[in-house]
């Protein structure tokens, strides 16, 4: 055993050290084998670093600031278009602003020259990361690789994997076939023909099988050894499943079909040299009819839509694509289609639904998009369309907007948010929501996240998503965060003078709060003010704020932590963060984004991505919180992906503090 307690062997690696000046080199070479067994190429310039790196397998590189030809941009550059997976450590001194830039442009580490003999821990942490992030970046390529497919895919899409030799269906489009045995398949008929796509599957096949229900198309997806998945593309199915194309509620075409058709049309209208116009319909508020009246009354309203609209647009093509989404096709000039939308918004709308005997009004917001001018290709258009609806109902709903106009409608709204934004903290319509996050293995409550709530007087309540960024462009994000503090501490406060001590809250922070000196200081005065030990406060911030600038968030959070404040990092997955930058800056807790919690369950990939963000925890020693956690099958993937904790709608939807309490109160109790 060694002095300090380590039993391992050396670590052996080999590396390429990339130095100014040979004894540079040697005295890095020397410094590193304080801690590692090294095996060092020395090169005196960048030409030379990568014909080593061409002709030598190694493990790491070493690099200087500044070499005779080439700075650290350039060595970081030409490095990874060498060698993509190669980690990085530069040891130099560097400025701020420079080291925020060798990060960004991948360097592992940056080791200063005062602390040289950290080196060697430097280079087998790299190394070791190395193989992490290449994990992280391999299970986000594959998720981008499958939603990439599944966009560009006008069929029906399963995605076959292989687990323990058995074939299981572990994505599909329609939501009742995940997780479901291959034989299950609604076009896999019998025993052959299951065990004919299992045999294509398992042979990493690209094929084609004609089976009595129809023809299937299996295509690999990815084929690294541990995680095999397909995508079998349905084409031509039979009779059986042909019917389930078309929407049972309504009888229209779904989605699917109704892209094949459109495909047709467009090809059509391009060699006849005329528009074709998509009409996007969002029925809006339609939920409240379901609440009201329930499902029954809710899809006979919908039918009742479908049929107000075939018959207000005979010429068009109609189509449901789930929920309350309606879309129309049609052959049109450019006048023309503001006279559809009219026709159609009036013609499904002017008359009253009749909702648990009562009559009941509903409007629509439309967007509309031309081809050729707005998109030339079906996804395009439509994607195009469903943008313009988008903004139709950040507008304030029943109206129609055009894809060409809605960039400007946009900012239109934000000029109206952001003059309904000044004020609305005094007039007291701002509330703090809080929903608990649950240890996973004891479903004990441990915290609670505060969520800000607006409710507009004229619009309702509005979801923070769309009002902060308009908070933070017009600088009132300071003022909405402050007070958004105060209250989630006063809060704590509060439930520890009503018996419920020890509850934590965590509290987002902006990136424009971020930049604010006086942000630690003004969490100190709210402690002292109501009395709250800093470590019932954590705060939350995305990676990509992080990102924005990495000098003033490292200052800022190191100032929180001195407080003793905790610091977790939001939405972590979706950003980019420098593992070393997290090696080096002080966490307490990485929030796993909702995106990758769900695709657990659509079974895409086994979770890869959590799995390489829990083990990253474990090695930098911090808590991991999964977030949008719906469904109970997801909870027992994240047990198995050693996930710690849980927050979502399965447990808790964020609630007023009032009913927090209780639900506080109660937990305590049992
Ligand atoms: P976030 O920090 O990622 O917060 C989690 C969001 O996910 C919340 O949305 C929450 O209601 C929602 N959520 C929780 N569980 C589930 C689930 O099981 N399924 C689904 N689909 N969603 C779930 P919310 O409250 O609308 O907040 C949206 C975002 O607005 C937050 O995302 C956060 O970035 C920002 N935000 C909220 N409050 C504040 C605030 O006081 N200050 C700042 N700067 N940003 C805030
Ligand atoms: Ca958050
Ligand atoms: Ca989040």
């Amino acid at each position: 055993m060694e002095p300090d307690g380590r039993t391992t062997a050396r670590k052996h690696l080999r590396a390429v050290i990339v130095a100014a000046a040979p004894e540079e080199s040697a005295r890095w070479a020397d410094a590193a084998r304080e801690d590692v067994s090294l095996s060092a190429h020395h090169a005196l310039g960048l030409h030379e670093a990568l014909r080593i790196v061409a002709e030598r397998e190694l493990d790491v590189a070493i690099i200087a600031p500044h070499v005779a030809d080439g700075s650290y941009r350039d060595l970081l550059r030409r490095l990874q278009v060498a060698r993509e997976d190669l980690p990085v450590v530069l040891v130099g001194d560097l400025e701020p602003d420079a080291m925020h830039d060798a990060f960004a442009l991948g360097a592992a580490d940056i080791v200063a020259q005062p602390e040289l003999l950290r080196l060697g821990q430097a280079l087998v942490r790299a190394v070791r990361d190395g193989t992490l992030s290449a994990q992280l970046r391999n299970a986000r390529a594959q998720n981008a690789l499958l939603d990439e497919t599944l966009r560009r895919t006008r069929e029906d899409v399963v995605v076959v994997g292989i687990e323990g030799g058995e074939s299981t269906v572990v994505y599909a489009t329609r939501h009742d076939l995940i997780g479901r045995p291959i034989t299950e398949l609604p076009f896999v008929r019998d025993g052959e023909e299951a065990e004919e796509l299992s045999a294509a599957v398992a042979g990493c096949r690209s094929t084609r099988l004609t089976f009595a229900s129809g023809a299937i198309a299996v295509e690999p997806l990815a084929a690294p050894p541990h995680d095999r998945h397909y995508v079998a593309i349905v084409h031509e199915r039979g009779g059986r499943v042909a019917l389930e194309e078309r929407d049972p509620v309504t009888g229209l075409p779904q989605r699917s079909t109704f892209e094949r058709l459109a495909q047709r049309v467009l090809a059509e209208a391009d060699r006849e040299g005329v528009s074709v116009a998509v009409l996007f319909l969002d029925v809006d508020r339609f939920h409240v009819v379901n609440e009201l009246a329930g499902h029954r009354t809710g899809d006979r309203v919908l039918r009742e839509i479908a049929t107000r609209l075939r018959e207000a647009l005979p010429a068009a093509h109609v189509a449901r694509f789930g929920g309350d989404e309606f879309v129309v096709l049609r052959l049109e000039d450019e006048p023309g289609i503001a006279r559809s939308a009219t026709q159609a918004a009036a013609g499904a709308f002017a008359a009253p639904f009749i909702v648990a005997d009562k009559p009941v009004y509903l409007t629509a917001s439309i967007g509309v998009a031309l081809a050729p001018d707005d998109a030339t290709d079906v996804a395009g258009l439509i994607g195009t369309a469903e943008a313009a609806v988008f903004e139709a109902k950040r507008l304030g709903r029943n109206t129609v907007r055009w894809y060409r106009s809605s960039g400007g409608s946009a900012s239109l709204e934000r000029v109206a948010m952001r003059r309904d934004l000044q004020g609305a903290i005094e007039r007291g319509e701002f509330d703090v929501y809080y929903q608990p996050i649950y240890d996973i293995g004891t479903h004990v409550i441990q915290g609670v996240e505060a969520l800000v709530r607006w409710r507009h007087p004229l619009h309702g309540m509005i979801q923070p998503d769309r009002f902060i960024p308009v908070a933070e462009e017009c600088g009132l994000i300071e003022e909405l965060g402050a007070w958004v503090l105060e209250q989630s501490i006063a809060q704590v406060r509060t439930w520890a003078d009503a018996g419920i001590p020890g509850i934590r809250v965590s509290v987002n922070v902006s990136a424009r709060q971020l930049e604010s000196n006086a942000f630690p200081g003004l969490v100190r005065i709210l402690l002292e003010r109501y009395q709250v030990a800093a470590q019932y406060l954590e705060i939350e911030i995305t990676e990509s704020s992080i990102m924005r600038d990495v000098g003033a968030a490292a200052r800022l959070l190191r100032r929180l932590r001195e407080l003793g404040v905790r610091v977790a990092i939001d939405d972590f997955g979706t950003g980019y963060t420098s593992l070393a930058f997290l090696k080096r800056f002080p966490i307490d807790q990485l929030k796993i984004d909702r995106s990758f919690v769900v695709d657990v369950t659509a079974g895409a990939f086994d979770g890869a991505v959590i799995r390489a963000v829990t083990t990253l925890a474990r090695a930098l020693g911090v808590q991991t919180v999964a977030e949008g956690v719906e469904l109970p099958e997801q909870v027992e993937r994240l047990r198995a992906l050693d996930c710690d904790f849980v927050q979502g709608f399965l447990f808790s939807e964020p609630m007023p503090a009032a009913a927090c309490t209780v639900l506080l109160a109660a937990g305590r109790a049992g």
